[in-house]
């Protein structure tokens, strides 16, 4: 077919290849993604921090996403993606560009469905995540000065090798595997009021708008880093243009570009959306290791800390805060533990 594997146009500035379908998930593809991965991922607890409790007076829960695989939700996603891949692509194998949980999640689902997985970094991507991706069987490719650099070449890749391209956010099948998080939490607590939801591409955040947003009276509330609100912006201005940088400590949300279809549905779906400051990650970090023994990324400490920055606000409700991901690297956990004032 011709032009199959070239890229086309895209609505947002990133690439995309005419498999990239971007309807949005809903109910009934999040419900199917559900039963494809359950005899791959364990479901997650959904755990009461006593702490943050008694700290905001409410209810606060923690839905600990850092217990699979990989130590990131991501996995929910590239596991529903890899078990429903077309069959013209199990030989080429999937490509993706990632130096954090996005690569990890699709070369944990590669080696799962003995799918070949080529992930993309720069070349001075820090050796310990190098090695992670390698363990699970991935070929890493080091590329290029930055993350940028890193993904073109992924791309054109792609295209030479008529490979599958895992985009980290225009792809329906990430986002319905990502969204069995809500289903899971509904089973337990219909009854939950407030979600913050760190945001990155997005695919966390509209994966809950998508369940407990549209199935509950919840409110769903997206968390950006204020030096990296590519997507805040996005959502207030109904913009997609990218950010020429962005600065944060929380690298699993510095997203420069936001994507078309996460941020559509965030458009529709999201009651609210606040802005952190470095200083409030840094503490949270801190602070969860401090009361509830949790070791948890920036990305994830965004979520934490807008709840902390709430405060009265969410007095007798019951809060639902994700614990997105524990891959922090020593060092710098050891120098946010050093710097924080909690
Ligand atoms: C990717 C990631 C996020 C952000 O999720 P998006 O779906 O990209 O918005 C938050 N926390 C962690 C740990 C992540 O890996």
């Amino acid at each position: 077919m011709a032009g199959r594997y070239e890229p086309i146009d895209s609505p947002d500035e990133t690439t995309l290849f005419p498999y990239h379908d971007l309807t949005p998930p809903t109910v009934a593809t999040v419900a199917r993604a559900r039963q494809r991965i359950r005899q791959h991922l364990p479901e997650t607890p959904l755990v009461r921090s006593e702490a943050l409790s008694e700290a905001l007076d409410a209810d606060v829960l923690l839905k600990r996403e850092d217990t699979l695989p990989t130590g990131a939700f991501k996995v929910r996603g590239g596991v529903n993606l890899v078990a429903s891949l077309d069959e013209e692509f199990h030989d080429a194998g999937l490509l993706a560009a990632s130096t954090g949980n996005h690569g990890q999640s699709i070369a944990w689902a590669g080696r799962e469905f003995d799918v070949p997985v080529t992930i993309g970094v720069p070349e001075e991507a820090n050796a310990g995540k190098v090695g992670a991706l390698e363990q699970l069987g991935a070929e890493v490719i080091q590329y290029g000065e930055d993350y940028d650099e890193a993904r073109e070449h992924i791309e054109d890749l792609a295209t030479q090798r008529e490979a599958r391209y895992v985009h980290s956010g225009n792809e329906p099948k990430l986002l319905a595997g990502v969204g069995t998080a809500g289903l899971e939490i509904l089973d337990e607590r219909p009854d939950v009021d407030r979600v913050f939801c760190p945001v990155g591409g997005g695919t966390a955040a509209a994966g809950y708008c998508t369940t407990l947003g549209a199935m509950t009276d919840a409110d769903v509330v997206g968390v950006q880093a204020a030096g990296a609100p590519a997507v805040y912006r996005a959502w207030q201005d109904e913009t997609l243009d990218a950010l020429d940088s962005v600065d944060t400590i929380a690298e699993g949300v510095a997203t420069r570009v936001p994507f078309a279809l996460p941020t559509e549905i965030l458009q529709a779906g999201l009651a609210d959306f606040r802005l952190v400051s470095e200083d409030a990650i840094t503490d949270a970090v801190a602070r969860l290791f401090e009361t509830d023994r949790i070791v948890m990324e920036g990305a994830c400490a965004t979520a934490v800390a807008a709840a902390i920055q709430a405060g009265d606000e969410l007095r007798g409700e019951t809060v639902v805060l994700p614990i997105s991901g524990r891959n922090i690297d020593r060092e710098k956990f050891d120098r946010l533990l050093a710097e924080s004032e909690y």
